[in-house]
């Protein structure tokens, strides 16, 4: 078993020597979660639900693993009208979250309301791929939960847990054995789901990483591979807020610039601001293709 610790700002996988049909990822996120969030002066229980789907999003950019990002959405009707997670392959994190007044004590059927989860995956090379799942869930654990019936070949689960100092998250598959003798009996899956589930809010939290892992499954010999750094970054620039502008049309553009002597954009998930005046107006409406990317 690597070194007994708690993880910082990191995803671990562990394979079980006696459990070779399961897969374990953990991740903690410490102080990188505030780093990415404070700034933006959420409520508390908004902020609790950006740091969960942030900790979802780095489970599942390890899972896959692929190059390029991965981007989890969630669209809603009450309060609470979207919220943004996104990791990329290099461990850069990011989020962001739209409300209207919100109470502290509303459940999240209550802040979001009706709507959908999307999980958008958009590789370096190739093409993106979208899964949406409708929101019919008390917890994003469960959003994530349900997305993975939807959409996983592979048993899947996943615990998430977010405390005051750190957010932590579980996330336990059954995969194939090597030599294809796969899925002959239930009992090692079973373990593991079982074993998880006792797990309370307050450990994951706090824990997760080898130290969390040990006193869980010890008894299936677990051994943790090298963490995976996480960290809070934006992949705003000047050129990618000037698309969005663009984005409008030269007829719109020309007109907001007849209203005021400068047009800001402000990045939301860092509090970076763009500002573009009359000198920037030609490069504004030039013929570069506006991105496909709204999000910034
Ligand atoms: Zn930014």
């Amino acid at each position: 078993m690597t070194d007994l610790v708690t993880d910082q700002n990191a995803v671990r996988r562990y394979l079980c020597d006696d459990a070779p049909d399961a897969r374990l990822i953990t991740v903690r996120l410490g102080r990188t979660k505030d780093e990415m969030l404070d700034h933006q002066n959420m409520p508390g229980i908004l902020k609790s639900l950006c740091e969960e789907l942030v900790a979802a999003t780095c489970v599942l950019s390890h899972m896959l693993k692929f190059d390029g990002e991965i981007i989890v959405q969630i669209k809603g009707s009450g309060p609470v009208t979207m919220m943004v997670a996104e990791c990329s392959s290099e461990g850069r994190i990011r989020s962001t979250a739209q409300w209207d007044n919100l109470t502290e004590t509303a459940s999240f059927r209550e802040l979001l309301g009706t709507g959908y989860l999307a999980v958008t995956i958009d590789p370096k090379q190739g093409e993106r791929y979208q899964g949406i799942v409708p929101l019919e869930s008390d917890s994003i654990e469960e959003c994530i939960n349900h997305y993975f019936e939807n959409s996983e070949q592979l048993d899947t689960k996943l615990w998430l847990s977010s405390g005051e100092k750190s957010v932590g998250g579980l996330l336990i598959q059954r995969v194939p054995e090597e030599g294809g003798r796969a899925f002959l009996e239930d009992s090692n899956w079973q373990t593991l789901a079982t074993l998880a589930d006792t797990i309370t809010k307050k450990e994951l939290s706090s824990e997760a990483g080898p130290l969390l892992i040990y006193k869980l499954f010890h008894e299936l010999n677990p051994r943790g591979l090298d963490p995976w750094e996480i960290h809070f970054g934006c992949s705003c620039s000047r050129e990618r807020s000037a698309r969005a502008i663009r984005a409008l049309g030269e007829k719109e553009v020309k007109q907001l610039f007849l209203k005021r002597p400068s047009l800001q954009v402000d990045c939301h998930f860092c509090g970076q601001v763009y500002q573009y005046d009359h000198a920037d107006l030609e490069w504004l409406l030039s013929d570069q293709p506006p991105g496909s990317d709204t999000l910034q």
